[in-house]
């Protein structure tokens, strides 16, 4: 007894790491009864009980269905709760703002994207924006009895994940934001709840966990927005770099053509494949598909007929910038090694198209040809939104003692 009085810290410290244990595994494994999660955690039967017993009282697990086991003794299966614990992902970009919010199940609880032109409102309106769709998803969760463990908000830019802070996001034109301190003012929420990041990271973080890619230890991610960013998961983590920048292969300077880029270069990859040099490629200005007052989504389906129809300058346009997206791919694969590049946003949309210029390309240009398949997003434009849900129900999954033990207060926001 007097080692353990000693060491107070250290036996929370094991509790904690223990019910990460056991909250990972049902995440990971599935329903299953206590006799297994002290089989695949390691750890004895009385203490999984005893951590089981705490994460039904935190709302995060619950006693499901009875099943023989395996000496014909019934025993109740232990699951994850759906709804009670959920995390909350923003993403901002050039053309829409959107939130998601998943529970510890991935079920999609609440969604919501609005088209707006980000440059026009500038830094600080785009940010109180963001904080409104926030305490939107915030104040609908609270309402149905729902914890919300966080907020993480997906950025294009160069972000200062430790402070919160966008340094630089050409596209939006933002410099210096320091959107977690603004949303923490804003939302009610602790601020150490809210986070930012890259939105090729969080992208490459969802699709590894739910994707079409999922569970692949090495996996390459190109978002096709108006700026083109990779996130990249080496080893089955996310390589963030020295200084946090990995990933911004839309300023590699492929373009043969000088374009000016939003990052004031001349001739970078993203002028040749960026959302904005579809849009030029495929329509005169004043086109309802340029429309920037209008859904992205609805644009690109838009385009996606007019390619299915036969139209000439579509198709021609979407050929071209295949092939340029199978060029820069094959150079990053041939640095990377992934066994998987995934295309999201609006290359998985006009996939039908780009894809087969791009593999031309990728299986002309590589050398590890074989070991790598060049796949579609099935999470389209909400991967970046999915992935900041993540993160934010990563904390609770780090430390499942930060659950409440009792239904939340309905709290508003400042
Ligand atoms: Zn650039």
């Amino acid at each position: 007894m007097r080692g353990q009085a000693e060491r107070p810290v250290d036996q929370t410290g094991l509790r904690r790491l223990n019910l990460s244990r056991v909250v990972r595994s049902l995440r990971a494994d599935g329903p299953q009864s206590r006799a297994s999660l002290a089989r695949r955690t390691g750890l004895n039967k009385a203490t999984t009980s005893s951590l089981v017993a705490e994460l039904e009282q935190r709302r995060l697990a619950q006693f499901g269905e009875i099943v023989a086991g395996a000496v014909g003794r019934p025993s109740q299966l232990v699951e994850l709760r759906q709804h009670a614990v959920c995390g909350v992902g923003l993403e901002i970009n050039v053309n829409y703002a959107a939130v998601a919010v998943l529970d510890l199940t991935d079920q999609v609880l609440f969604s919501k994207r609005l088209p707006l032109d980000v440059v026009e409102l500038g830094q600080v309106a785009a940010i109180d924006l963001l904080a409104n769709l926030a305490a939107e998803a915030i104040v609908a969760m609270r309402e149905a009895g729902n914890w919300v463990t966080g907020v993480t908000v997906a950025v294009p830019g160069l972000v200062d994940v430790e402070n919160g802070v966008v340094q630089h996001a050409p596209n939006l034109r933002w410099r210096e934001a320091a959107v977690a301190e603004r949303l923490a003012s804003r939302l009610d929420l602790e601020p150490e709840a809210i986070s930012v990041d890259n939105d090729a990271n969080l992208s490459a973080l969802a699709e590894h966990a739910v994707g079409v890619a999922a569970g692949a230890s090495d996996l390459l991610y190109l978002t096709g927005e108006v700026g083109v960013g990779g996130g990249v998961i080496a080893d089955g983590r996310l390589v963030r770099g020295a200084t946090g920048f990995t990933g911004e292969v839309g300023h590699m300077p492929l373009n043969p053509d000088p374009a000016e880029c939003g990052c004031g270069r001349k001739g970078c990859w993203e002028t040749q494949v960026g959302l904005a040099a579809l849009m030029r490629a495929v329509a005169d200005p004043g086109d309802e598909v340029r429309d920037s007052a209008h859904d992205l989504e609805q644009r690109l389906r838009v385009i996606a007929s007019r390619a299915a129809a036969g139209d000439v300058r579509t198709r021609a346009a979407l050929a071209e910038i295949g092939s340029a997206l199978g060029v820069g791919a094959s150079i990053l694969v041939n640095v990377l090694n992934p066994t998987a590049v995934v295309l999201g946003g609006y290359f998985a949309l006009l996939g039908d198209w780009l894809a087969e210029p791009a593999r031309r390309e990728l299986s002309e240009r590589v050398m590890a040809t074989d070991s790598c398949r060049l796949l579609l997003s099935d999470l389209g434009f909400t991967a970046a939104v999915r992935g900041g849900a993540h993160a934010a129900l990563d904390r609770v999954l780090a430390d499942p003692s930060i659950a409440p033990t009792e239904v939340p207060h309905l709290g508003g926001i400042a």
